[in-house]
């Protein structure tokens, strides 16, 4: 090991920053969020620095550095554009047995800065001893994509119950065992779904207890967006490696379900059309059966739950079972279509509004309301209609839609077998019975489709 990681009390402590830039604003950014006394010594000091100075009882002098400005300092800082200064205020430190940085110059350095991930009181370092900061750095994105912002308040809730946690489990070994159960669980969620008096009367109630084992389950209501992994949320991500159990619909694609935990029980609840595999109400019994088991349950929806993906349903169920439960939005088809096929749904010359329809007509009649879908400057997306496509377009003709109106069809959007076709209301059905596109299929129709030559970026248009 090159670099010995170790965590500094900074507070109230007085530091020497030589230097008065950007590059010395950045170093005072951080050393004045761990508590620190700053003295900046340069000949011009960046207003924002000499502002963070005022904010935090720290002194700027301009001038001149001189040694004896090290007296009493904890650490020393060089961030200067002049070599030979910042090569003096090393040698002068080492002199004095002080710590010293000089920035990005490890061979004058005795301490370096890690990249942080702040979830204060958790903090991350993580460092490569100089080779490379931007390896640390893409480490440190990664890490910051995988731990909620709300780790904070689940660090300081941890760190307020504490003492209670001490005072009734003697030996170290059960205190680690209650915290294993109870971060792992419930607690940590109501936390991270911002109910932080619940979590803390829940783990109030666990202490007392002495075991968080008999929490019931909970389920999340988790939208996997279009197909696309990389289109998850982080949050998403998160609970889908949690998962006890997952259930999941036919449009969730293999690669989002590799990313769920490894040893979690899949189960296909995915319906066709006309052709429910598993009853609406059978998954809602399987929802409760799991949580109430004390199963993490995921139900996993393409795109978003509450469009057009019933999730609203199922989770009117699970109040009424009294299951506590999570939802997670997702990139509905509309957003990801529109935008993985180059047509922005809105556009300031063409149209101002958008709305979603379904496409599913019952008993292939049509009932829905065509006359409110026929103005101009509006985008109008049908979902679920590419086998009622002839009906959909034959219903905004009959109510005055002209025939030379815009109209395409991306199917499989954001997946490598995206296929976008476009055309008027007059021939798109014919292009369609040609081009042969297959579900799922989204509908775009308005004039923001002439758009799409210019703005196609992703997989191949057919016509
Ligand atoms: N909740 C989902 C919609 C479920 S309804 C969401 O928010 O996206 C199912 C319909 O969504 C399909 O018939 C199709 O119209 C559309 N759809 C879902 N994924 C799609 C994709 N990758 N490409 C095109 N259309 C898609």
């Amino acid at each position: 090991m090159e670099y010995l990681p170790l965590f500094f009390d900074l507070k109230d402590r007085h530091i020497l920053l030589v230097g008065g830039g950007d590059v010395a604003l950045r170093k005072a950014r951080l050393l004045t969020r761990a508590g620190a006394r700053l003295t900046v010594v340069a000949h011009a000091i960046d207003s924002e620095l000499a502002q963070l100075l005022d904010l935090h009882h720290g002194v700027a002098i301009l001038g001149d550095y001189r040694s004896d400005l090290l007296l009493g300092k904890t650490l020393a800082l060089a961030a200067t554009d002049n070599d030979s200064l910042n090569e003096q205020v090393y040698h002068d430190a080492i002199a004095a047995n002080i710590p010293v940085n000089v920035v990005d110059n490890p061979p004058l350095c005795t301490f370096i800065f890690p990249a942080i991930v702040d979830r204060s009181p958790i903090v991350i370092g993580i460092s490569s001893g100089g080779q490379s900061p931007v390896l640390a750095r893409i480490l440190r994105s990664k890490l910051e994509s995988q731990i909620p912002v709300s780790f904070s308040r689940l660090g300081e809730l941890v760190g307020r119950l504490r003492d209670k946690v001490k005072a009734r489990f003697a030996s170290v070994n059960e205190r680690r065992v209650v915290w294993e159960q109870v971060l792992h669980g419930q607690v940590a969620e109501k936390v991270f779904a911002g109910r932080d008096q619940e979590a803390e009367a829940l783990l109030l109630e666990q202490i007392e207890a002495g075991s968080a084992k008999s929490q019931t389950g909970e389920v999340y209501l988790v939208g996997a967006g279009p197909g696309d992994p990389d289109l998850l949320t982080f949050k998403a991500l998160r609970l889908m490696q949690q998962a006890d159990v997952v259930l999941y619909d036919r449009l969730v694609s293999d690669e989002i379900l590799e990313l769920c935990r490894r040893d979690a029980d899949m189960i296909y609840v995915g319906k066709k059309r006309d052709n429910h595999a598993v009853p609406q109400h059978d998954i809602n019994q399987l929802l409760i059966e799991h949580a109430k088991a004390g199963r993490r349950v995921v139900r996993l929806k393409g795109g978003d739950p509450f469009i057009f993906g019933r999730g609203g349903e199922e989770l009117e169920q699970l109040k009424a079972a009294g299951i506590p439960f999570q939802v997670v939005p997702g990139v509905t088809a509309a957003s990801a279509c529109s935008t993985y096929g180059g047509i922005p749904l809105t556009h300031r010359n063409y149209a101002q509004s958008v709305k979603f329809v379904t496409g599913q007509l019952k008993n292939r009649t049509t009932d829905l309301n065509f006359s409110e879908m026929i103005s101009p400057n509006q985008t109008i997306v049908f979902y679920m209609g590419l086998h009622t496509l002839e009906l959909l377009v034959q219903g905004l003709l009959d109510h005055g839609k002209p025939a030379d109106t815009l109209i395409a069809i991306v199917s499989q959007g954001t997946s490598a077998q995206q296929r976008v076709i476009k055309g008027t209301l007059r021939n798109i059905v014919e292009l369609q019975q040609h081009a042969q596109l297959e579900a799922p299929a989204i509908i775009i129709v308005g004039e923001v489709v002439a758009l799409q030559s210019q703005l196609s970026w992703f997989g191949q248009d057919v016509c």
